[in-house]
């Protein structure tokens, strides 16, 4: 009799704890591709979502390649955050070979084409520019609230559009300020199409060809090529990307008598309590950098 009763109690008490543990479901897990989404799935989702972000920052997003525990989130994951095809290759083909397309979510799918106001195609660095980061953050918020409590989600998201633009009114009060001979640069690769086109700038030659920010050195003939236009158009300002080699860059702003490159950093976000370390700070830290070269070379 005791050990039926003991037998009974313990079963009480299992069931009992397992209740609570079902009371209480595992928040979904939401992958972000890189740092500036991780910032938007945090700031918009708050604490409603378990979160893993997949490229760390100073690392290079383009040409990524997913590892052992990338692989084992991206599984479990309840949504995946991208910014675009085009720039996260990898991850579209990794949902492909997994089944998860359903759960794979883009932001900028630049391959609809139903991007017509871009003369630069398929540029898929559309954070450069707040108008997008406001559709962008406008579609993150849509499909987090079909996993999470909408209301909160729609809350945080009027908050947040509110904090875009007052960035987008302060880079616009700064670049008004540029004559038009100072609005011409030379960028490493081609990420600031959407920046310039926001800001009144032109972007008048990449160093690389391709959108990617990792390729091989271009040729002897693109330097005397490029040489020749920031000589003809008055360039003052070479922008490199932080963390990808400068040389070549520096051996035409020396050729060519100017300072040496402006090092920026649009690719990522630095790592938390350093300046930049939020999609806000990193836009008005390189914005005003960017602003100040554009200004005073
Ligand atoms: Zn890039």
């Amino acid at each position: 009799m005791r050990r039926l009763l003991r037998f009974i109690l313990c079963s009480v008490l299992l069931s009992s704890a397992a209740f609570a543990a079902a009371a209480e479901p595992a928040k979904p897990l939401v992958v972000s591709s890189f740092t500036i989404i991780a910032d938007w799935v945090q700031v918009i989702g708050g604490k409603q979502f378990e979160q893993v972000n997949l490229v760390p920052s100073h690392s290079e997003t383009h040409g990524y390649q997913l590892n052992a525990r990338n692989a084992r989130d991206l599984r479990r994951a309840s949504l995946i955050v991208g910014m675009s095809p085009t720039l996260e290759p990898w991850l579209e083909a990794w949902a492909k070979a997994n089944d998860r397309t359903p759960r794979l979510l883009w932001l900028f799918d630049d391959r609809k084409g139903d991007h017509p106001g871009h003369a630069h195609g398929s540029d898929p660095h559309a954070w450069t520019d707040p108008a997008e980061v406001k559709k962008m953050t406008r579609t993150l918020a849509t499909r987090l609230g079909t996993i999470g409590s909408a209301g909160l989600i729609e809350t945080s998201y009027n908050q947040y559009v509110k904090e875009v633009e007052r960035v987008d009114e302060e880079l616009r009060r700064l670049f008004a300020t540029l004559p038009a001979n100072r609005r011409n640069l030379v960028t490493q690769h081609a990420n600031l199409g959407h920046f310039a086109e926001s800001y009144g700038l032109r972007i008048a030659r990449t160093i690389l060809a391709s959108s990617s920010a990792e390729s091989a050195d271009p040729s002897a003939r693109h330097f005397s090529e490029l040489l020749a236009l920031i000589r003809h158009e008055g360039i003052r300002v070479i922008v490199t990307d932080a963390g990808q080699s400068d040389i070549f860059a520096r051996r035409l702003a020396e050729d060519a008598g100017l300072p040496p490159p402006l090092s920026l950093s649009f690719e990522y976000l630095e790592p938390a309590g350093r300046p930049g370390d939020s999609w806000t700070g990193m836009m008005l830290l390189n914005g005003r950098r960017l602003h100040e070269a554009l200004s005073t070379r």
